[in-house]
C-alpha cells in the first residue's frame, strides 16, 4: 500500500497551494506526486477537528500514513485581539486532536504549521528557529501564539516518550490564490488587492493605511507548498524549519501597493494615509537553515507571484472569500 498524505486545512490558502503543486508539477519530480501516493485535502465540513470523535472518524476514513497539519483558526489583528480565548482554545483542541490521533493510529510523520507570530515580542533579529520560547509573544495575539507554540512542545514530548516523527514549519506572511480577501479580516496583500480593485471599479482613490515604509517577508503559497512537500519527504527532525524568502528579500508595503496598482491596472488617485498605524517596522526571519538543507530552490519573483494572485482574484471574484 502506498502513502496516504492527509492535508488538514486543505481548502485554505496554503492547502490549495499544495494541491496546485501536486496536480501541476511533473509526476515523480522533486515536488510532484509520486507513484502510489494518495493526497487528501480535508476541509472543516468533512470534520470539525476541535472534536476528537470527528477527528478519529476522519483518520479512520482515510487511514493517513502522513499528515500535513494546516487547519487552524486564523485571523487578522482585530479578530485576534477580540477573541483571545477562542484562538487559544480552538487551536489547542485542533492541534491536540491531530497529534493524539496521529499517534494512536500510527501515522509515520506529522508536519504542523506554526507562524512567525509565535516568536517573542521582545527578541533579537533576525528570528531563527532557536528563539521561539525565549519570551512572551506579542500581547495582541497571545492566544493564537501560545496554542501554536505548544505544538513544538508536544512534538518534543511525543519524540521523547514515543520516538514519534512529528515536526513543524514556520512560514512568514503567505499570499496567493484562494486567499481570504475579506476587507475586515484579511492580511495586507489580499486586503490591498481587494481595495484597489474596488477603487478601480468605483472610480474612487486607492488609499493605503500607514506610511508604506514597513518591511515584510512574503512567501507565495505555491512556493511554500513546495517547501512543505520537501519537508515531508526530506526532513526528519523534530526541530522546526522557517519556510521563507531571505532577509534580503523583504519588501516595503509601498512596493506591495505599487505592484498591486500595476497588476490591477489602476490609474486613479493613489496615496498613503500616514495617520493610520504602521505596526512593527520590520521583523525579519532568516531562512539560512532551510537553504542549508534544501540546496537549490528558486522562489517565484514577487511581481510574478503577485500578478498571478491578482489574476486569480479577478477571475474568481464571485467565489472568493470576500
Ligand atoms: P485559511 O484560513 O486559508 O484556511 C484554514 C483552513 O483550516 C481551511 O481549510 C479551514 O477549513 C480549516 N479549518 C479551520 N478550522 C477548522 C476546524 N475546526 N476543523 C477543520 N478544519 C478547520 O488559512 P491559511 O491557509 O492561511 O493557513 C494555513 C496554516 O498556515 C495555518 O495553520 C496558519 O496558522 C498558518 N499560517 C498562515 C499564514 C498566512 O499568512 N496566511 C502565515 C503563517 C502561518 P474550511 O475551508 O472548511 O473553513
Amino acid at each position: 500500500m502506498g502513502d496516504v498524505i492527509l492535508v488538514t486545512g486543505g481548502t485554505g490558502l496554503v492547502g490549495r497551494g499544495i494541491q496546485w503543486v501536486i496536480e501541476n508539477e511533473p509526476e515523480g519530480s522533486r515536488f510532484g506526486k509520486r507513484p502510489g501516493e494518495t493526497w487528501i485535502f480535508a476541509s472543516s465540513s468533512e470534520a470539525d477537528l476541535k472534536d476528537p470523535e470527528q477527528t478519529r472518524k476522519l483518520f479512520a476514513k482515510y487511514k493517513p500514513t502522513h499528515v500535513i497539519h494546516l487547519a487552524a483558526l486564523v485571523g487578522g489583528l482585530f479578530k485576534n485581539m477580540k477573541y483571545k480565548l477562542t484562538f487559544l482554545r480552538d487551536n489547542t483542541l485542533i492541534n491536540d486532536n491531530i497529534l493524539h490521533t496521529s499517534h494512536e493510529t500510527g501515522v509515520k510523520k506529522v508536519i504542523s504549521c506554526l507562524s512567525t507570530c509565535v516568536f517573542p515580542d521582545k527578541v533579537s533579529y533576525p528570528l531563527d528557529e532557536t528563539k521561539i520560547h525565549l519570551g512572551l509573544p506579542h500581547e495582541s495575539n497571545f492566544g493564537y501564539a501560545h496554542a501554536k507554540r505548544m505544538v513544538d512542545i508536544a512534538n518534543h514530548a511525543y519524540k521523547d516518550q514515543f520516538g514519534s516523527n512529528f515536526t513543524s514549519a514556520i512560514p512568514t506572511n503567505v499570499f496567493g490564490p484562494y486567499d481570504n480577501y475579506d476587507l475586515e479580516g484579511a492580511h495586507v496583500i489580499p486586503a490591498l488587492i481587494h481595495k484597489c480593485l474596488l477603487a478601480k471599479k468605483n472610480g474612487t482613490p486607492f488609499i493605503v493605511g500607514g506610511t508604506g515604509k514597513p518591511l515584510r517577508q512574503f512567501i507565495y503559497s505555491r512556493d511554500l507548498a513546495k517547501l512543505f512537500i520537501w519537508q515531508l519527504r526530506e526532513y526528519d527532525d523534530v526541530e522546526p524549519v522557517i519556510l521563507s524568502v531571505g532577509e534580503d528579500e523583504e519588501v516595503s508595503i509601498k512596493e506591495v501597493a505599487d505592484a498591486i496598482v500595476k497588476a490591477v491596472g489602476f490609474e486613479g488617485e493613489y496615496s498613503f494615509d500616514a495617520t493610520k498605524a504602521d505596526g512593527q517596522f520590520r521583523k525579519p526571519a532568516t531562512n539560512k537553515k532551510l537553504l542549508g538543507l534544501i540546496g537549490d530552490f528558486e522562489f517565484t519573483p514577487f511581481p510574478q507571484a503577485l500578478d498571478e494572485s491578482v489574476q486569480w482574484f479577478l477571475q474568481n471574484y464571485d467565489s472568493a472569500r470576500t
